[in-house]
């Protein structure tokens, strides 16, 4: 086989909690977390430098505990510690394969990760680490999605690469709605006024005013982060117009 020669130097990986629950109904699936770190873990061999961001929806969504009566600030803070241990849960998994790596946390735990710095981040990702970035922007009523857009503006990430469970963006969901169908490509201002739900729209302005390209793929389709990386056709890019 030939060897895969990444078209990207630095990427900024979005993983949903979501993403690590596998068929569970909460929480994190080991079995799923490995085969991602296993894909993340290539990529690292290949010398990609990779910041990752996860969410903590596996676990708790602030909008959702507000939803039942608690107080929204408290709940964000719920939601953002999950986030950490999700965190914690890739750099084992990644630990494990071998390969090196930094949780960094927006909001301050030193005793189980290091706090967000963005020159540290960098020099770690310098380095050769996966630096996951914990505790989305430290802020409540913020998502992990825009947390994504910013760090991978922060650390001058060539794209964002968002993990979802379809294989890009749809016109409609395609789960409902059978003749839906895939864009290959789309502009910020069409995601955001066609209303596709791909990402918040703070975390698509962010990423448009920054020129950020995003791409958004298949988590659960083995090996398709790999090919995006390698610069094959795969999910949909969002691009400026
Ligand atoms: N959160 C927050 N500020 C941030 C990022 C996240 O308060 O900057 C909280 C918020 O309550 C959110 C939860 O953390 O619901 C988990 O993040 P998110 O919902 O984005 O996770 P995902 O949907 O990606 O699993």
């Amino acid at each position: 086989m030939q060897e895969l020669r990444p078209v990207y130097k630095r990427i900024l990986l979005k993983l949903s909690g979501e993403a690590l629950m596998g068929d569970k109904d909460y929480g994190i699936d080991p079995q799923v977390i490995t085969r991602i770190a296993e894909e993340v873990a290539q990529l690292n061999r290949l010398g990609v430098q990779i910041g990752i961001v996860i969410g903590g929806g596996n676990l708790f969504r602030g909008a959702g505990l507000a939803e039942a009566g608690m107080d929204r600030v408290t709940a964000d803070h719920m939601g953002m510690l999950a986030t950490v241990m999700n965190s914690l849960a890739m750099q084992d998994a990644l630990e494990r394969l071998g390969i090196f790596a930094r949780v960094m946390s927006a909001i301050r735990i030193n005793e189980v990760c290091e706090d967000y710095l963005r020159r540290r981040a960098i020099r770690h990702l310098e380095k050769g680490r996966v630096v996951i970035f914990a505790a989305g922007t430290g802020n409540p009523f913020f998502t992990t999605d825009s947390a994504a857009s910013l760090r991978a503006i922060e650390i001058n990430a060539e794209v964002m690469i968002k993990a979802t469970k379809v294989d890009g963006i749809y016109s409609a969901d395609p789960v409902k709605v059978p003749d839906a169908w895939r864009y290959e490509q789309l502009t910020y201002d069409e995601a955001l006024h066609r209303k596709l739900k791909v990402m918040d729209a703070t975390a698509i302005v962010m990423c448009r005013e920054h020129d950020m390209p995003l791409k958004v793929f298949n988590m659960n389709r083995r090996g398709d982060l790999i090919r995006l990386v390698g610069g094959e056709n795969v999910g949909t890019t969002v691009v400026r117009g």
